[in-house]
């Protein structure tokens, strides 16, 4: 791909209010993962930070918008699973006054990214992790800021602030930019692709995908999260929606179901097959039901990847409980 062709940068990018571009990652297929780029009076931030390959991506959209690469001055990803924070020690490399800002939880596994590599290579299998992610790289101490739930930053006068949202995992915080009335929920407030959206509403899923699903820690952070009555949330898969209290009540409900379903199969000889079977027709009978626009053949073939990751997320889930 040649990303001097201005055509090649601006069809990965959507432009919302606020100074905020998601730009699509190239994870997988179009429109599946998204990085954030926000910027304030010359300062920029980029939350997610996509995979290793998605280098060339972000520093083109930021050739394309005139942003010298010195005035990033934070690294954003929101959880350090291989599709938010994969590209981070890449992303760092280019960036030479950019902090990473990190979870806690998440810290060490930027300094040292083995076990990072090794856990996801369980989930994906070790054949398609250079294929998908490529080589993740180191990151040095010094470079990083882990913030405490509740910590501010100030992206040149726009303040940022980071709460903690376990869930989805237990290293994941989101980011509330009161500019926006919007949070950055990386995979905490569910994946909702486009090409499912109705006219009249996005249709959202739950992301359960292992090691760290846990369902009672989520229902407070969706608690948490309308207390501060977003207007808009940016989802890393995919791009902002509105309507934010109707999608929470949605995601809480499907949440609930998984919840069901994986309980309702636990004492089953084959019980990941039947949780795969039962969460896709409670998906396709719900995606009717929404009026999704797309065939269902073609939303099955859309969704085939996630609900088998979402399985092996209850399926550990149901180890641990
Ligand atoms: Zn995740």
């Amino acid at each position: 791909m040649d990303f001097g062709l201005v055509g090649e940068v601006t069809r990965r990018l959507i432009e919302l209010p606020n100074s905020i571009t998601c730009i699509d990652t190239g994870y997988i297929r179009p429109q599946l993962a998204s990085c954030y780029l926000i910027q304030q009076d010359g300062a920029a931030g980029i939350i997610e930070t996509g995979t290793g390959n998605s280098l060339a991506t972000i520093l083109a959209v930021l050739k394309y918008k005139k942003i010298p690469v010195e005035n990033v001055h934070f690294v954003m990803p929101t959880h350090v699973h291989l599709d938010h924070a994969g590209g981070a020690g890449h992303l760092m490399q280019e960036l030479p006054n950019a902090k990473l800002v990190v979870h806690p939880r998440g810290a060490r596994h930027m300094v040292d990214p083995s076990k990072l590599w090794q856990g996801a290579s369980a989930v994906y299998g070790e054949q398609a992790m250079q294929r998908m992610y490529g080589e993740i790289l180191p990151i040095d101490e010094s470079r990083l800021i882990i913030v405490d739930d509740g910590q501010v930053l100030d992206l040149s006068g726009r303040p940022l602030l980071f709460i903690d949202t376990p869930g989805h995992a237990r290293h994941h915080y989101s980011i509330y930019d009161e500019q926006s009335k919007g949070f950055f929920t990386g995979d905490t407030f569910g994946m909702s692709y486009k090409e499912l959206a109705s006219a009249e509403l996005p249709f959202i899923m739950p992301t359960t995908s292992p090691v760290q699903f846990d369902p009672d820690a989520w229902y407070l952070t969706l608690r948490r999260y309308l207390e501060y009555k977003p207007e808009r949330m940016f989802l890393t898969h995919y791009s902002m929606v509105e309507d934010v209290e109707t999608l929470a009540a949605d995601l809480r409900r499907r949440i609930e179901s998984y919840v069901d379903i994986a309980l309702s199969c636990e004492d089953s000889e084959n019980r990941v097959e039947l949780m795969k079977s039962k969460i896709k027709d409670l998906t396709f009978a719900e995606l009717r039901e929404s009026k999704c626009p797309l065939p269902m053949s073609a939303s099955k073939g859309l969704l085939e990847m996630d609900i088998d990751i979402n399985v092996q997320g209850l399926e550990v889930w149901l180890n641990r409980k």
